[in-house]
């Protein structure tokens, strides 16, 4: 059994089918392992669980031996590397904040997306990562660091929407009340634009997950030239998903927009983008370019951050600007992925 693939519902079945227990000692147990690690530790008032269930379920119940094998600490934020089973390394990003801790998971090894501004997908697609592996970045984050994770966006490596099944069942765990206990509403799914999933997801009735459109541009000759699945799906046809899916009433769609220097952050481009984006209620998440590998992009400034900023409010758009921090650690959306440090045990893209 791979707890961390399980929603209480199907761990409930499990304890049914195996060892004949009933709801209440698979609610005891389920939270044990979520709370403590492990089952047996922590106080459990039902007398059904015996020492020699809690050793039937030791034997049965795998946390999968991932093994952690960099981690990078700057400014408060905290990038870990997981290797997988196969060898394959997977990022995940730990970032702290005044009144809750964020964690920035990946949901693929690698992408098929081939954004030239992002360090995933210079390395190339290799797979996607299983619930438990989704999950797991929590796991580790909580039980290894011992961080308190209230906030999940899905802005690692990957393409979460070409994920689609795993990621929304990750989400199911991860959202259990028993479990890890997110809030629906604190999970952001961040795409490059595919219009299928944003339906798919739409169909889900999960009106308070946020959405986020990684856009990066104000045109579609901009976005093809950064964003090849810009060719496949334009713009429109993405803003049309958008248009159609079924936004909880005070939510607004994310916009990320990372500032590329002489490409996407003109006075012109800034009012091209609010106009193409309206009637969409959207925030928009400015992002400073890292230059981790030679992409062909200078390094963004804070100050071209600002500058463009200060252009979209002008246009009376609401913009957060994302804090500089952890530029070394690379934790920005869609720079994830050092290549040289990734691959050095497998090829693999990020
Ligand atoms: S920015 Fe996101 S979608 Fe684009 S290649 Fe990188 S990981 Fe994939």
């Amino acid at each position: 059994m791979n707890i961390l693939a399980l929603t209480f519902e199907a761990f409930r079945k499990e304890m049914v089918c195996r060892y004949g227990r009933d709801q209440y000692v698979a609610a005891d147990i389920y939270r044990q392992i979520f709370t403590h690690g492990k089952p047996g530790l922590g106080t459990s008032r039902n007398g059904s669980v015996t020492a020699s269930l809690i050793e039937a379920l030791a034997r049965d119940i795998q946390i999968p031996p991932w093994k952690v094998t960099a981690e990078h600490r700057e400014e408060g934020l905290l990038k870990f590397v997981t290797q997988l089973e196969d060898g394959v390394e997977i990022e995940s990003v730990v970032i702290p904040m005044v009144t809750h801790v964020t964690i920035c998971v990946s949901s693929q090894v690698g992408c098929k997306m081939g954004c030239r501004f992002c360090e995933t997908a210079a390395l190339g697609f290799k797979r996607n990562l299983t619930v438990a592996e989704i999950t797991g970045q929590v796991y580790t984050a909580k039980m290894r660091y011992g961080f308190s994770i209230k906030n999940i966006v899905f802005m690692g490596m990957g393409e979460p929407l070409d994920n689609f099944d795993h990621v929304t069942d990750a989400i199911r765990v991860l959202t259990d009340p028993r479990g890890f206990n997110i809030a629906m509403g604190r999970i952001t799914i961040s795409t490059a634009g595919l219009p299928d999933g944003i339906e798919k997801l739409g169909r889900l009735g999960w009106p308070s997950l946020h959405l986020a459109l990684s856009l990066n541009a104000p045109n579609d000759q901009i976005r093809s030239s950064i964003m090849p699945i810009n060719r496949v799906h334009s713009m429109e046809t993405v803003k049309n998903a958008l248009l159609s899916y079924p936004l909880a009433r005070d939510h607004a769609f994310y916009i990320e927009y990372v500032i590329l220097k002489g490409v996407n952050d003109s006075w012109e481009n800034a009012n091209e983008l609010v106009d193409f984006l309206s009637p969409l209620p959207v925030w928009f998440n400015l992002i400073l370019y890292n230059k981790g590998s030679e992409r062909g992009f200078e390094q963004t400034t804070d100050a071209d951050v600002s500058r463009f900023q200060a252009y979209l409010i002008e246009k009376q758009a609401f913009v957060r600007k994302r804090a500089v921090r952890g530029r070394s650690v690379m934790g920005a959306c869609g720079q994830l992925g050092n290549r040289s440090r990734l691959m050095e045990p497998a090829a693999i893209h990020g």
